[in-house]
């Protein structure tokens, strides 16, 4: 049993779990992180005070983590990454990379011409549960600075993933930008050819295909938002496929983000009972939210969302895609939220 006392933890006696929040941002990042901190801990770590895990490219300011470890209730560590990390691998021809990045800016890619984006995705899709401080860790939530949690987190997230043997957790679906990763799923089927010992027998490669991997549907879980176990993505399935997909120099000859990089590993690595769908999880990025729509998650939980505002059963989003390759009822007012 979980030590609450109705909304109150009593966090004396409770054993937290390996386990981290972690966000990689910027310097500049400074103000909206620290919107974001208080919003998280306000629902959510001010009755845990699991650690908090910053990580960038370049060293903080002094000022920098002052603020922010005034802000967060656990410990505040702040790692570098390392330059191997975050740059250049000697196989990459970075002349062809460059002009890879001027006709996608050419065409209105998003983050199309930028070129510390495809270090950040690629850092997010191999490298940031390598970092020293990480190492210390099995579990991590990833928090951006930008965002935002609409309902109360009554309950320790982490525990439920250790309690369910659970591996990934996600609260949003979407489809990709085609343009962004042309030969992605061309690379990933020669990897399973090659490896076909990785594949999970209760896959959920449905999620990810129409047609039975011919091609790549685009669906995938929104990775800005992730709780999950790190040693999946330390495991040797995993790092076969990074490597791979790293070799091929998608991540700079073209745009792969770490969200389908990740997606595709999870649904085709994993046993699709290890993913979770954290729909009692309100939470807003840019311009996609998932609000619960059922309502006794809606009332119990002090959610401010709009329902309305939902994303789940977009056309956009893979909410359907998902229950549907789960062999899930949808909630019984779904259509109602489905624009
Ligand atoms: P989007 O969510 O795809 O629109 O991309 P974001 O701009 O939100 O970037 C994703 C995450 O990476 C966020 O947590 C950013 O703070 C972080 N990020 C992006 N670029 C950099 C960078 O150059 N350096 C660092 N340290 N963090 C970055
Ligand atoms: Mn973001």
């Amino acid at each position: 049993m979980d030590p609450v006392v109705g909304q109150q933890v009593l966090i004396e006696n409770y054993r937290r779990e390996n386990a981290t929040i972690m966000t990689l941002c910027r310097e500049d990042d400074l103000s909206d992180i620290l919107g974001t901190i208080r919003n998280l801990e306000d629902r959510f770590n001010k009755d845990y005070h699991y650690d908090w895990v910053f990580l960038n490219n370049e060293e903080y300011s002094a000022e920098f983590k002052a603020k922010v470890s005034k802000f967060t209730s656990g410990r505040t560590r702040f790692g570098l990454i390392p330059k191997e990390h975050w740059s250049y691998p000697a196989f990459i021809d970075q002349e062809k990379a460059r002009a890879e990045r001027q006709l996608m800016e050419d065409d209105g890619v998003i983050y199309g011409g930028m070129e510390s984006y495809r270090h950040m995705c690629r850092f997010n899709s191999g490298f940031f549960y390598k970092h020293p401080i990480m190492m210390e860790y099995k579990y991590y939530w990833r928090v951006e600075p930008h965002v935002e949690f609409t309902c109360d987190i009554n309950f320790d997230p982490f525990r439920y993933m250790v309690e369910n043997k659970k591996t990934y957790g996600f609260t949003i679906t979407i489809h990709e930008f085609e343009r962004t990763i042309q030969t992605l799923w061309k690379t990933t089927k020669k990897f399973l050819a090659d490896h076909p010992e990785h594949v999970h027998k209760n896959n959920l490669a449905k999620f990810i295909t129409n047609d039975n991997g011919d091609t790549y549907n685009l669906c995938h879980f929104w990775s800005n938002f992730e709780i999950a176990d790190m040693d999946f993505w330390r495991s040797k399935a995993y790092e076969d496929y990074f490597h791979d997909l790293d070799k091929s120099g998608g991540f700079f000859y073209e745009r792969w983000g770490d969200a389908p990089v990740h997606s595709i590993a999870a649904a085709l690595f994993l046993d699709r009972d290890q993913l979770h769908y954290f729909k009692n999880i309100g939470y807003q990025h840019g311009v996609y939210q998932m609000c619960p729509i059922e309502d006794e998650i809606y009332d119990g939980n002090r959610c401010y969302c709009d329902k309305d505002n939902d994303f789940t059963f977009d056309g956009y989003a893979c909410g359907k895609e998902f229950f549907d390759a789960m062999g899930w009822t949808k909630p019984a007012n779904w259509e109602q939220y489905a624009n």
